[in-house]
């Protein structure tokens, strides 16, 4: 029976000299498999019709090769062209895919995280690589997993943020831990209670794309989302930590030594964040 979906393109792969395997998210069957014969001939009807974080229509069917679907027609809805050009932004989408590809159990039903992806996807394409944005779709999947750190509150007694400015997260514990709960948690580490204090306001206004991070919250969300990750989904993603090395800024480079009355060629220290 010829199956119809939408589906995310997750990872491609040679699968012979004119075939490629796809892993899709798809939204009403989940991740999927599926060989696409001939995709690599000069004539292909598949030519230009599916690549990296495309949303794509797919028809497929069968399932006899070790659970890989055959893919039958299948054209783009959403190419999503501005992430081949922006390589920073290009980097967190690889990270999104790879999250879902390892996160998600096969045959899970995933319509959520689909609209997730298709959503996180999009705003990656339309406004760049922002660090605030990954945090705050972080956020969100773990929400669609089942997994909400408690950001607002200390998840050991329960004390209000407000009477707690020096705060540490456990992973282990659920989330923020207050001075006196934290010595209790084997994992425990330091974090800032205003970039906590951030999450949690994320985590209630997740679709809130104006709030900024400064680059010092910024790494403490990424390593206590790290954490939480790494706790909760036993993922200690490569693709995560490349992403968000190469999104922080450049140091600035040492001033050049020249023979006085030599031009110096000015040098741009810094990145933008977004690109
Ligand atoms: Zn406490």
């Amino acid at each position: 029976m010829i199956e119809k979906d939408l589906a995310i393109a997750l990872r491609l792969a040679p699968y012979s000299n004119t075939s490629r395997f796809v892993l899709w998210l798809s939204r009403e069957h989940g991740k999927i498999a599926t060989m696409i014969k001939g995709a690599q001939r000069p004539k292909s009807a598949f030519l230009g019709q599916f690549d990296l974080f495309y949303t794509c229509e797919l028809l497929f069917y069968g399932r006899d090769r070790g659970g890989v679907f055959i893919a039958r027609e299948c054209s783009p809805m959403k190419m999503r062209t501005p992430l081949r050009a922006r390589w920073r932004a290009c980097q967190f989408a690889s990270y999104f895919a790879d999250l879902v590809a390892r996160a998600l159990p096969d045959g899970a039903r995933a319509l959520s995280v689909f609209d997730w992806l298709d959503a996180a996807l999009d705003e990656l394409a339309a406004e760049g690589a922002s660090t605030a944005t990954v945090f705050r779709r972080e956020l969100g999947f773990l929400e669609h997993l089942g997994f909400r750190p408690i950001l607002n509150r200390c998840a050991g007694c329960g004390g209000a943020a407000a009477e707690t400015p020096n705060a540490a997260f456990s992973p282990s514990r659920g989330g923020r831990l207050c001075a006196r709960c934290a010595p209790s948690a084997r994992d425990a580490r330091n974090a800032p209670a205003d970039a906590l204090d951030l999450l949690a306001l994320w985590q209630t206004a997740p679709d809130d794309a104006s709030a900024r991070c400064t680059a010092r919250q910024s790494r403490a969300m990424e390593v206590v989302l790290g954490d939480f990750l790494r706790h909760h989904l036993d993922l200690d993603l490569q693709s995560r930590r490349l992403a968000f090395r190469n999104a922080r800024p450049l140091p600035r480079p040492a001033m050049p030594v020249a023979p006085v009355g030599t031009e110096i060629a000015r040098t741009r220290g810094t990145r933008g964040d977004r690109d």
